[in-house]
C-alpha cells in the first residue's frame, strides 16, 4: 500500500485525537500533511511537533500568535480562519481529508475538497444532514469517495463490500438508547447537562453526546445512511440496542441478515476509513462472547424522544428541511449546554424553527447557507424566548 497523505480537520477532538492513535500506529501506512484546531492551540502545536505535517490551520484567529511561537523553529507552515480550511484540503499533497470537526461548519470544506478530487472520510455527518443529496452528486461527478467513519455507517458498508448494487432490502441502524433509555417525560424535563453528558457506551465530543441522549444523532445518522447508501425513508430502520456490539445491520433482498460487530471503539472505523479497501492489523481489544451472554433490542421511543421523529420528518419532507433541523438542532444543544433552556425544550425549539421556514425543494449551495443563517435565527430568538421561562421554573 502506498503511504496515505491525510489532512484532518478538527485534529484535536474525540475523533481527531483517535484517528491520530491510528497513523501513529500504522507510520508506514500514513503520513499526516495537514492538522487543523478551532482554538486548542496547546493541544495542535503538540501534534504538530510529533506529526510533522506540511501545514496547519487554527480557525480561532487569537489564538494564532500562540500557534506561531509553539511551532517556531519548525518549517511547519501556520495558516489562520475559517477561510483557510477551505484553500488547505485542495493541496496537490492531500490525498484524503477527515472531515472530523462538528456541525454545519464542515460543509464548505468538505465541498473544496471533493472538488479538488480528494476522498473523504467522513465523520461530519451534519455536511450529510444539512446538503445529502447534493453533496453525494458533487462526488460522483469528481469520483471521490465518501468513506463513512460514523461507527454504524461503517458497519453498513462492512456489510456491503461484495454485494451486489440494489440488493438491500432495509438496513437496521442501532442505537444505544443513551444515558436516559426507558426514562419518561417528567424525568428528561429535569435532566442536567451533567447526566446528559454521560453516554453509557462512547466517549465523545460535547455536542454529538447530547445528540446521543436526546436520540437526535440517530435522527442525523437516519439522514446519513439515507445519502450515502441510496435508500428510501421506509428502508431505514433504528433498533436500540442498549450494548452497543452490533453497530449495525443490512437485510438484503433474499432476507439475509449480516451485522457488524465488535466492542465500541470508534479507532476501528475511523481506521477502516483511512485504510479502505485494505485491512490494517492492529492490537485493539478483541470481543470476547462470554463477556456479552446476552444482547438485548429495543423499539425507540419516539413519543418521548421527539427529536428522532422530527428527523424522520424532515427526511420524509425533504428539501431544505433537513438543514432547517440541522441549524435549529445546534442552536438548541449550545443554549442546553450553556444552561439556557432544559432538555425537553431542544424538541420544541427544532419543530418550531421548522415549521416557520420557507420549504425549498431543490436548494442550492447558497440556499443552504442562506437557510442555515435563518433558521439559527428564528432558533435563537425561540430560545430567548424559552429561556426566560426555563430561568424561573429553575
Ligand atoms: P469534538 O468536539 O471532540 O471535536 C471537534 C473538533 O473540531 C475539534 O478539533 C475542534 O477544535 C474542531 N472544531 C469545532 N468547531 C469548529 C469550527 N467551527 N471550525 C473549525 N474547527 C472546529 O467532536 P467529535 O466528537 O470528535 O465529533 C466530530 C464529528 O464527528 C461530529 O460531526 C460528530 O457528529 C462526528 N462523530 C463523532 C463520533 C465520536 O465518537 N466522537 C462518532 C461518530 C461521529
Ligand atoms: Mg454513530
Amino acid at each position: 500500500m502506498n503511504k496515505k497523505n491525510i489532512a484532518i480537520l478538527g485534529a484535536t477532538g474525540s475523533v481527531g485525537t483517535q484517528a491520530l492513535d491510528v497513523v501513529r500506529a500504522h507510520p508506514d501506512a500514513f503520513h499526516i500533511t495537514v492538522l487543523t484546531a478551532g482554538s486548542n492551540a496547546d493541544l495542535l502545536i503538540q501534534q504538530a511537533l510529533e506529526f510533522k505535517p506540511e501545514s496547519v490551520v487554527i480557525s480561532d484567529e487569537q489564538q494564532y500568535q500562540r500557534v506561531k511561537q509553539g511551532l517556531s523553529g519548525s518549517s511547519i507552515e501556520i495558516l489562520v480562519g475559517g477561510e483557510a480550511l477551505i484553500e488547505v484540503v485542495q493541496r496537490p499533497k492531500v490525498d484524503i481529508v477527515l472531515t472530523a470537526l462538528v456541525g454545519f461548519a464542515g460543509l464548505r470544506p468538505t465541498v473544496a475538497a471533493i472538488k479538488a478530487g480528494k476522498d473523504i472520510a467522513l465523520a461530519n455527518k451534519e455536511t450529510l444532514v444539512v446538503a445529502g443529496e447534493w453533496i453525494m452528486a458533487l462526488a460522483h461527478e469528481h469520483h471521490v469517495n465518501i468513506l463513512p467513519v460514523d461507527s454504524e455507517h461503517s458497519a453498513i458498508f462492512q456489510c456491503l463490500a461484495g454485494e451486489a448494487d440494489n440488493s438491500i432490502e432495509r438496513i437496521y441502524l442501532t442505537a444505544s438508547g443513551g444515558p436516559f433509555r426507558g426514562k419518561d417525560k417528567s424525568f428528561l424535563a429535569s435532566v442536567t447537562k451533567k447526566e446528559a453528558l454521560k453516554h453509557p457506551n462512547w466517549i465523545m465530543g460535547q455536542k454529538i453526546t447530547i445528540d446521543s441522549a436526546s436520540l437526535m444523532n440517530k435522527g442525523l445518522e437516519v439522514i446519513e445512511a439515507k445519502w450515502l447508501f441510496s435508500l428510501t425513508v421506509e428502508q431505514i430502520k433504528v433498533v436500540v440496542h442498549p450494548q452497543s456490539i452490533i453497530h449495525s445491520l443490512v437485510q438484503f433482498q433474499d432476507g439475509s441478515l449480516k451485522a457488524q460487530m465488535g466492542l465500541p471503539d470508534m479507532k476501528l472505523p475511523i481506521q477502516y476509513a483511512l485504510s479502505y479497501p485494505s485491512r490494517l492489523p492492529n492490537a485493539f481489544v478483541r470481543f470476547d462472547f462470554m463477556d456479552y451472554p446476552q444482547l438485548n433490542f429495543e423499539q425507540p421511543d419516539m413519543e418521548t424522544f421527539a427529536n428522532l421523529a422530527l428527523a424522520y420528518k424532515a427526511l420524509a419532507v425533504g428539501g431544505n428541511m433537513p438543514c432547517t433541523l440541522n441549524a435549529a438542532n445546534e442552536i438548541a444543544v449550545a443554549a442546553f449546554l450553556n444552561d439556557e433552556v432544559g432538555f425537553m425544550e431542544m424538541s420544541d425549539i427544532i419543530g418550531e424553527t421548522m415549521a416557520h421556514i420557507p420549504f425549498i425543494e431543490r436548494p442550492t449551495l447558497n440556499d443552504y447557507m442562506h437557510v442555515d443563517e435563518e433558521a439559527r435565527k428564528i432558533a435563537s430568538k425561540l430560545v430567548t424566548k424559552k429561556k426566560k421561562v426555563y430561568q424561573i421554573e429553575k
